[in-house]
């Protein structure tokens, strides 16, 4: 029996030499636009939730930008309303991070140092880091992404924070770039990201200066994306890697089933659980309103709009991708009794 750093017991594991199949079915992919049509007008009334105003810049955004995209693994993006409103990825980049940094690294050595069990607490928690002995417990939460950001390859703070923005552009198919206001603004208000750098380091779950991965994290997080650039993020993950627009290898398969996983369990804080239950597709949500959802051999969404729950996930996102994911039939744990019966 192997046990992760966190103490816990990890599952038993004994399959290295079994080849891998994949099972995942057909997208309905020509209802798409009629169906973003339809989640789009749906949800274009509900104004419930509040904007992020924890950083500043985020607060002072129009709350009634909406964009839903879709991508194909084929490679055809849909889109519906703002799609091409740019945002910071905020939260969301920390799956792609994740991504890069399980490519380089390996299953293993990831699983062991970051973890992937679910806090149950906010995305912010420095309660959640002190009840599992200094384990940053999942790349999700901002302990764990600070983690995952500072083993990005790289000797140095610019090269690491260049081979970040180099591999998110890769996953966008286009060269991402940095929103300095936002970066500037949330570089003055994040206190809370260097205390939780400073805590790891006590730990010794950081080799490095925390403020330099904290700092990196900061401008990952900064980085510019559209709704559009996020379907496209996401459906390289449902595509073995490839991203299905500009047919790079970004990742391999089995970094995308071992970040899907994460996300699935992960992507929502400590609203993960609802989300599986009520929708049934990994997703990765992020604070300035911006949802991916991705749905394995099929595609992903990207939706984005920036009034936010409790939790820090966007209102209409939520409900536009539970929409698409019922109408198009993503949802990963349902079925349909056996017609051949
Ligand atoms: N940059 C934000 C933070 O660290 C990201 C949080 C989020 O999107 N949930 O607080």
């Amino acid at each position: 029996m192997t046990y992760t750093s966190d103490g816990n017991e990890s599952i038993p594991t004994d399959f290295d030499d079994v080849v891998q199949q994949v099972s995942t079915g057909t997208l309905a992919h020509q209802r798409i636009d009629e169906l973003l049509l339809e989640a789009h007008e749906r949800y274009s009334d509900v104004d419930e939730g509040l904007l992020a105003h924890y950083i500043p810049v985020l607060g002072q955004v129009e709350p009634e930008t909406f964009a839903i995209s879709m991508s194909h693994v084929g490679g055809t993006v849909h889109g519906v309303g703002d799609c091409h409103h740019q945002f910071s990825i905020q939260s969301i980049s920390k799956m792609f991070v994740y991504a890069l940094v399980l490519q380089e690294h390996g299953h293993e050595v990831v699983h062991e140092k970051i973890g992937v069990n679910n806090t149950g607490m906010p995305f912010n928690s420095v309660m959640a880091v002190e009840l599992n002995n200094g384990h940053p417990m999942n790349p999700m939460v901002n302990a764990g992404a600070i983690a995952t950001t500072e083993m990005i390859a790289g000797k140095s703070a610019a090269k690491k924070w260049e081979n970040v923005r180099e591999g998110l552009s890769a996953f966008a198919g286009r060269p991402l770039t940095l929103d300095d206001e936002v970066y500037e603004s949330e570089s003055e208000a994040n206190e809370r990201n260097k205390a939780l750098g400073r805590l790891l380091k006590s730990y010794g779950q950081l080799d490095g200066d925390p403020n330099n991965a904290v700092d990196i994290y900061t401008k990952q997080c900064s980085l510019n994306v559209t709704a559009h650039d996020l379907a496209v993020m996401g459906a390289t993950l449902a595509d073995g890697g490839i991203n299905p627009v500009t047919g790079q290898q970004v990742v391999s398969a089995d970094v995308c089933r071992d970040t899907l996983a994460t996300v699935a369990t992960n992507g929502l804080y400590e609203r993960s659980g609802d989300w599986l239950f009520e929708i049934g597709i990994p997703a990765k949500s992020g604070v300035s309103g911006g949802i991916v959802a991705v749905a394995p051999g099929k595609g992903a969404i990207g939706a984005f709009s920036p009034r936010l729950d409790m939790a820090g996930n966007s209102v209409r996102g939520q409900l536009a991708i539970g929409h698409l994911s019922r109408a198009l039939g993503l949802n990963l744990f349902a079925s349909a009794p056996d017609s051949a019966r």
